[in-house]
């Protein structure tokens, strides 16, 4: 009957679950990287700028005075009275120690630069035109995400230099090759990307096995309600779902009670809430079976009301419906915990005595059959008496028809011998 994790309701379940976890899992991710993006740019930025101005103050420190370009050739530079041409002393080893490349220019000509990877140095050439309007020419220091310098990408930091009247002799570059800086932004970001994996994996791996324990008792319950409506009413659902404290719990509870309901419909007479015929039969195969089987003595009687259509002619059929009530209350009350009582037709009945011999049947139905001579139904302004014959047999191998006819015999007998007696 079990249908466990299939069907549509849990592959909806699970694409509410996990659709807004994968785009929340992508939002975190955009976000993080932009977030690490941005401040390694800016530690970066920092980092260049810091370089640059230590420099610029460094060059004051050391050599006072201004930049300035000889006449004779090849030109040099010096700054205040110290000759800067080729002077590679600062700027290589701050160069091996932070990898960052750093470049002087007088006005936009490169005059000293660091080593590139081949171990070169360009000098000599022009700085862009977009740098010397941004940095010379405005007197501004500017940064610069990704600017190509002869064929490498670079975060570049440029500053102006100035002389002691305030004028941009020229400006300082200090830059750091893109590939470096994006390696960073990756080195940050894949831990980042691997958390946010592996988080969006374990909760979807949480909601799936919900999901499916979810959609399991759904289907478990829905299997139930099929079979019941297919007229299975001994149809069964498992005890932990009828267990939950959730709504499903108290589904479930209710599809139980709307089984029980329906059985009951259909096992009691509406009149007198006995067993009916069907199910009165059917309980009685169920003591000629533990018979056959297993040797346990049983006796059945049927019994009838004596004289019982002079009631209903009499006092009117309300009154004999009174009176059948009071009669079943009186057999199911005596018959419990001895059988059963059903209602085997308009005003007879069916009794049962399970695990009982002859005797102690015939002993407990002559108590049954005063019970009923004392009962007094009243109905209006008169008080009805009624009595019963039974005829009663004892249980064999013989089937519910056999039986039954022995003890219709039996009742038969009572009533053309005056009635209100037992026949067995
Ligand atoms: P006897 O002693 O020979 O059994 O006589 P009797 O009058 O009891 O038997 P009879 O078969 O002549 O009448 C049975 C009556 O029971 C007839 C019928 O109207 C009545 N009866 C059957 N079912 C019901 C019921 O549900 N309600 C009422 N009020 N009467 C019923
Ligand atoms: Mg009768
Ligand atoms: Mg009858």
């Amino acid at each position: 009957m079990a249908n466990h994790g299939k069907g549509k309701i849990s592959y909806i379940l699970q694409a509410i679950n996990t659709i807004p976890l994968i785009f929340f899992g992508v939002l975190i991710l955009a976000i993080g990287t932009n977030w690490f993006t941005k401040a390694i740019y800016a530690e970066v930025e920092e980092e260049l700028r810091n370089m640059a101005e230590g420099i610029s103050i460094t060059l004051d420190l050391l050599y006072p005075g201004d930049y300035r370009l000889t006449e004779d050739t090849p030109r040099r530079l010096y700054k205040g009275s110290h000759d800067l041409t080729f002077d590679y002393t600062l700027i290589d080893p701050l160069k091996e120690k932070t990898g960052l490349d750093i470049t002087l220019f007088y006005q936009d000509t490169r005059i000293l630069t660091t080593y590139s990877n081949n171990g070169q140095r360009i000098i000599g050439t022009g700085a862009p035109p977009q740098i010397v309007e941004d940095v010379l020419q405005a007197k501004e220091a500017c940064f610069y995400n990704n600017m190509l310098v002869y064929g490498t990408s670079y975060f570049a930091y440029y500053a102006p230099l100035y002389n002691g009247d305030g004028s941009a002799a020229g400006m300082i570059f200090v830059g750091k090759p893109s590939d470096d800086v994006n390696a960073s932004v990756k080195a940050s970001v894949y831990p980042l990307l691997l958390a946010d994996v592996l988080l969006i994996l374990a909760v979807s791996v949480f909601m799936f096995l919900y999901t499916r324990k979810f959609a399991g008792c759904l289907l478990q319950i829905r299997s139930f309600l099929k079979e019941v409506s297919a007229g299975n009413l001994n149809a069964k659902l498992d005890s932990q779902i009828v267990g939950r404290s959730d709504e499903l719990g108290e589904i479930a509870h209710s599809a139980l009670n709307m089984q029980l309901s329906l059985r009951t419909l259909i096992d009691q007479d509406a009149l007198t809430a006995l067993y009916n015929r069907r199910s009165g039969n059917a309980k009685l195969q169920k003591a000629i079976s533990d018979f056959t089987s297993r040797h346990t003595p049983f006796c059945v009687a049927l019994g009838d009301i004596d004289l019982f259509k002079r009631i209903n002619d009499t006092h009117g059929h309300e009154c004999g419906d009174l009176v059948l009530k009071a009669i079943a209350d009186t057999l199911r009350q005596h018959m419990k915990d001895r059988g059963f009582a059903a209602r085997w037709g308009g005003e007879e009945f069916l009794l049962v005595f399970e695990q009982m011999e002859l005797e102690q049947a015939k002993s407990s139905l002559t108590h049954l059959s005063q019970d009923i001579q004392a009962l007094e139904v009243p109905y209006r302004d008169d008080v009805i008496r009624v009595t019963m014959t039974f005829g009663l047999t004892a249980g064999n191998g013989d089937g519910v028809k056999e039986l039954l006819c022995l003890a219709d015999q039996k009742l038969y007998e009572g009533k053309v011998n005056g009635r209100n007696q037992i026949v067995c």
